[in-house]
């Protein structure tokens, strides 16, 4: 069994990849040919916005937004502590500083009700300017943008939507990730949509901001390749791993459908033994990690090693304890919900080829656990 499962993937659409690999490697244009093109109309599509621009990973897709709304020294930018590294690093690497603001324990996203309480705690200190707000969408489940947008209007701060792991959630209707002012998304290989290698995407309605993040993708170029006009990073996404996509997009809303049939199926099954993730109402997500809450998690984990069945904890440590911020001087207690979710969370295989009875083998043996 397998947490994720890419060869199933690459055996259905063996054949469309030959062809488009084969294609790319006669035209030769190996930076910026016609594939990325192709790939950012469609994904644009599929977002249902009017700006999809490819990237070089989900964090540079998120520092390259950031570079556009000009964050920098003085600036804060507030997100959660419980995610991936890059959603934070990105605020710092420009000299900003990452606030944080605790999680909702249902959702594991940040909790929309916390932001006026850090709003006005970043104010009083007298330091740092908030100007913007970075939700993850973590595992795949769309952040509280309703409440999120309001603030984030009422207080004139953009909103960049971490959805690196949502790509292809629902939300009211409206799809990840363009949920927001400014999304991004990642196609590291086990994200819900992956390529072979590292890849991210950009989304966003603001004609102006797509016009900057395009010049800041190819070193901040003007109107030709060796006209500069601002600092921009070398941030393209590569015409192999769009030749990759492409094919891959193609059967991606079928893969969502599967996800979600596993996710039916194991939250079914493991309900009363287990806390399963809560999916709040007009929201649909992208399945990127089927995440349970126990509190003999490192117990459970080794019980289902023993059993073949492989596991991961996303995240051992919330980002307010990791060494790389420890200038931050944040302690532990500082957001009790994401250390108690750090200390109880585990992810059980998760993909859209998972065959029934490898389910009934996962449910089986967290059963089995809990009930003895
Ligand atoms: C994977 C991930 C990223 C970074 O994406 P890369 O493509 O690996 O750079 C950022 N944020 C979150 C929440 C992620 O899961």
């Amino acid at each position: 069994m397998k947490m994720v499962d890419l060869e199933t993937q690459q055996g259905r659409i063996r054949e469309a990849l030959d062809q488009r690999l084969k294609s790319v490697l006669s035209h030769g244009q190996y930076i910026m040919g016609p594939e990325v093109k192709e790939l950012e109309g469609l994904l644009a599509e599929f977002a249902g916005c009017r700006h999809a621009i490819g990237c070089s990973s989900g964090t540079d897709a998120l520092l390259i937004a950031l570079m556009a709304y000009g964050v920098g020294p003085g600036d804060a930018v507030v997100t959660s502590p419980f995610t991936f590294i890059a959603t934070a690093e990105v605020i710092a690497l420009l000299g900003a500083t990452p606030v944080f603001a605790d999680i909702d324990p249902r959702t594991f996203n940040i909790d929309a009700a916390k932001l006026e309480e850090v709003l006005k705690a970043t104010d009083r200190a007298g330091k740092l300017k908030v100007k913007g707000l970075i939700p993850v969408d973590l595992f795949g489940l769309p952040a509280d943008y309703d409440d999120i947008m309001a603030f984030a209007n009422a207080h004139d701060l953009f909103v960049l939507q971490d959805g690196a792991q949502s790509f292809g959630a629902r939300f009211h209707g409206k799809r990840s990730p363009a949920l927001a002012h400014v999304g991004a998304t990642s196609f590291f290989p086990a994200k819900p949509l992956g390529c072979y290698g590292d890849g991210g995407a950009i989304f966003t309605d603001d004609d102006e901001m797509a016009a900057a993040m395009r010049s800041i993708v190819l070193h901040g170029k003007g109107g030709h390749k060796y006209e500069n006009v601002r600092i921009g990073v070398n941030g393209r996404l590569d015409t192999l791993q769009a030749a990759v996509l492409l094919p891959k997009l193609e059967i991606f809303e079928e893969e969502l459908a599967h996800r979600q049939a596993v996710a039916d199926q194991y939250g079914r099954a493991l309900a009363q033994v287990v806390a399963v993730p809560h999916t709040p109402s007009g929201m649909v997500s992208a399945w990127a990690q089927y995440s349970i809450l126990t509190d003999r998690r490192d117990e459970l984990q080794q019980y289902l090693q023993q059993k073949g069945i492989p596991t991961a904890i996303y995240y051992p440590k919330p980002l307010h304890l990791q060494a790389a911020f420890g200038y931050l001087r944040y302690a532990e207690g500082d957001f009790p919900e994401a250390e108690r979710a750090s200390r109880r969370i585990l992810s059980l295989p998760m993909h859209p080829y998972l065959a029934d009875g490898e389910i009934g083998a996962v449910v089986a043996a967290v059963r089995g656990f809990c009930e003895s």
